[in-house]
């Protein structure tokens, strides 16, 4: 088996193309950021623990997100490989992915920093179905969620101030990667900034 990352800065669209491709893949999508959040609801040491850094837009300890992926990796529906949304976010991350499994492809969705502020404050999700939109870019349909009721949820991190702390971080720990994956061979750089459709096309081109 072997896995796919969508890798780029927060809100480079890797939950949006992830669910757009979900039906090409076959594959379930692993969003570090979504199980946090579950942790964090379900009141468990980890989330709560966790809490601190991502109020600041600060990484988790790499630890931490290890021993969740490691966990993840091993349910049933990961047999085939998964995608993985917003991991690694370090190299120590990549490091420990590379010894769990084989990755094919990281697909870098590239956005310029001005857009993501955008991006970040207009976004907000159905709490029922996951589906992610924008004020702006991506409004709800007229005829309502696709994914059935809606429910709008906002996070709490998705402020101007905090996306600008993210951002910083980033910068300094997670864009190395890109080299990192480059001169492995499997980085595939794409212009994420342009209607989401065009964006999915180009992605899907990549891992054919
Ligand atoms: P976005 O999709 O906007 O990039 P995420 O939902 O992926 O945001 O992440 C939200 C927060 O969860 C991050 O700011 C960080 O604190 C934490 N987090 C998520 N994934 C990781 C990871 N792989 N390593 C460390 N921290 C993480
Ligand atoms: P990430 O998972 O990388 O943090 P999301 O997929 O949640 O990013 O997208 C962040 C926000 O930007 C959402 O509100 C989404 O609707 C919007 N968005 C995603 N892709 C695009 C695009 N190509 N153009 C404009 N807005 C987009």
């Amino acid at each position: 088996m072997s896995s796919i990352v969508l890798f780029g800065p927060p809100g480079a669209g890797k939950g949006t193309q992830a669910e757009r491709i979900m039906q090409h893949t076959g594959m379930p999508q692993v969003s570090t950021g979504d199980m946090l959040r579950a942790a964090l609801k379900a009141g468990t040491s980890v989330g709560l623990e966790a809490k601190k850094y991502m109020d600041a837009g600060q990484l988790v300890p790499d630890e931490v997100i290890i021993a969740l992926i490691e966990d993840r990796i091993e349910q049933p529906d990961a047999a085939n490989g998964v995608m993985f949304d917003g991991f690694p976010r370090t190299i120590p991350q990549a490091e420990a992915l590379a010894k769990i499994t084989e990755v094919s492809h990281v697909i870098s969705i590239e956005v310029p920093d001005e857009e993501i502020v955008d991006r970040i404050t207009g976004r907000f999700s159905c709490a029922n179905c996951g589906m992610v939109f924008h004020d702006k870019f991506n409004p709800l349909p007229v005829d309502g969620c696709p994914g059935g009721e809606f429910e709008e949820k906002r996070r709490a991190d998705d402020n101007e101030h905090t996306v600008r702390s993210r951002l910083n971080t980033y910068h300094e720990q997670t864009s190395p990667l890109a080299q990192w994956y480059g001169e492995r061979g499997i980085l595939h750089s794409i212009d994420g900034n342009r209607a989401i459709d065009l964006v999915t096309v180009d992605i899907i081109d990549a891992l054919n």
